[in-house]
């Protein structure tokens, strides 16, 4: 049994979300996008700010030093909540994108033609593309397992599995259909034919598991901006020996240990992947972040956001000409949906107009979409500290929408 979280206490730490759009309360329900920022990470900043900014691990003076207490204690924060087993497995990154990119950079050199990586028809784009990219250079095979209902085919993944598969990256939520993945299961499958399973957690970080020894996945990246944070800072986790074969994709400051004129040595992990000044205020914010969410208790953030979805789901159902995008077994964070002759542009801009932020449009997530035949959706993603009044607000506003465009094109 999870705590039940105090909701309008919730919402009291986040001032943004007190204000009116086109005169109405604003409804912020674009959250798989970005989520906003409570006081306790504001004020997280602002102390580093006006207190010890400097630049980190690199100065012998009192800023910095305090400067690179507060990174090194969010990395430590970063590793408790991903329940890593050291540091050294916990690299600070710009964000999602970035994580999957220093992995598909850092493993290039070592593909094969004719090696094969998997991927999934799920994943948006930032897990998609650097794959892609790297079998056109590599003259390596991508593999694309297809969706079912809009969650992945398990079966179908797992028979996409073979000797040459190198590694496989999937999302542990989609993006569009909020589809929840086995991770679990989908690691020991990848492991049993010696490849490695890359986790984009983008979507999942504020709701599901983060435990990246149970999920026993071997890279696993996210993004602050998706769990209360601030943006440009993300996380990429990997076990230690795989972070280790990774070679560097940016060289630099920070990340040498002795550089000569015709060949340098290098740090050891972290800091070996992560050249140049990195987003070092953010990450303290990142660290601030998990706090709060661990304060507010993850548990019921996930009930919450849980009951909020089912909710939407059930109201969506009952709308005229609306058809929810798949039926996945476990969904979480985000579901998407169109409605019969309602363009999603036309729909999201009618209810900005109500004051309800939704998104309208490909969430990078283009394979997907075709697999639906479909080009654009709208998406709904409410977080913990939204409320049932303004899923009520959506869906009126949905109605409302529809029934105005309707009219227009003499329906
Ligand atoms: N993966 C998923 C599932 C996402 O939802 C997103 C962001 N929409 C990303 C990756 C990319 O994240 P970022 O832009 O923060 O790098």
């Amino acid at each position: 049994m999870c705590n039940v979280i105090d909701v309008a206490q919730c919402r009291a730490d986040f001032p943004i979300l007190e204000q009116t759009v086109h005169g109405v309360p604003l409804v912020y329900l674009d959250n798989g996008a970005t989520t906003q920022l409570p006081r306790q990470v504001l004020e997280a900043m602002t102390a580093h700010y006006t207190q010890y900014n400097a630049n980190v691990h690199r100065g012998i003076h009192t800023l910095s030093e305090r400067a690179t207490a507060h990174l090194e204690e969010a990395r430590e924060t970063v590793r408790v909540f991903l329940n890593a087993s050291g540091l050294e497995e916990i690299i600070f990154t710009q964000g999602t994108t970035d994580s999957i990119n220093t992995v598909a950079r850092g493993i290039a050199p070592m593909l094969q033609a004719g090696d094969e990586i998997v991927v999934t028809q799920l994943e948006h784009h930032a897990n998609f593309l650097p794959w892609q990219q790297l079998c056109l250079e590599r003259s390596a095979v991508l593999r694309v397992a297809p969706q079912q209902n809009g969650a992945l085919d398990v079966a179908a993944f797992r028979a996409l599995l073979g000797p040459r598969t190198r590694l496989a990256a999937v999302t542990q939520v989609s993006n569009v259909t909020g589809a929840v993945h086995p991770i679990g299961a989908l690691a020991s499958f990848v492991h049993s034919v010696g490849g490695l399973l890359l986790v984009d957690g983008a979507q999942a970080v504020r709701h599901e598991s983060t435990d990246v020894q149970a999920m026993d996945c071997d890279f696993y990246c996210f993004s602050g901006h998706k769990m209360l944070a601030p943006s440009g800072i993300g996380v990429l986790y990997g076990k230690r020996e795989c972070l280790a074969s990774l070679i560097p994709a940016r060289y630099g400051g920070g990340m040498v240990d002795i550089a000569g004129e015709q060949s340098s040595t290098f740090s050891p992990l972290p800091h070996r992947l992560e050249a140049g000044t990195g987003s070092y205020a953010q990450a303290i914010g990142l660290g601030a972040a998990i706090r709060y969410l661990n304060a507010v208790g993850r548990e019921g953030i996930a009930q919450w956001e849980h009951t909020l979805l089912d909710e939407t789901a059930r109201q969506l159902e009952m709308l005229a000409g609306v058809t929810l995008l798949g039926s996945p077994a476990h969904r979480a964070g985000c579901l998407s949906f169109r409605v019969d002759g309602v363009h999603p542009y036309d729909l999201a801009s009618l209810l900005d107009k109500q004051g309800v932020a939704v998104r309208s449009g490909n969430h990078c997530a283009q394979p997907l979409l075709a697999s639906f035949g479909l080009e654009v959706v709208t998406r709904v993603s409410p977080a913990f500290y939204n409320t049932r009044a303004e899923i009520d607000a959506l869906c009126s506003g949905i109605r409302r929408a529809t029934e105005i465009l309707w009219r227009w094109s003499g329906r």
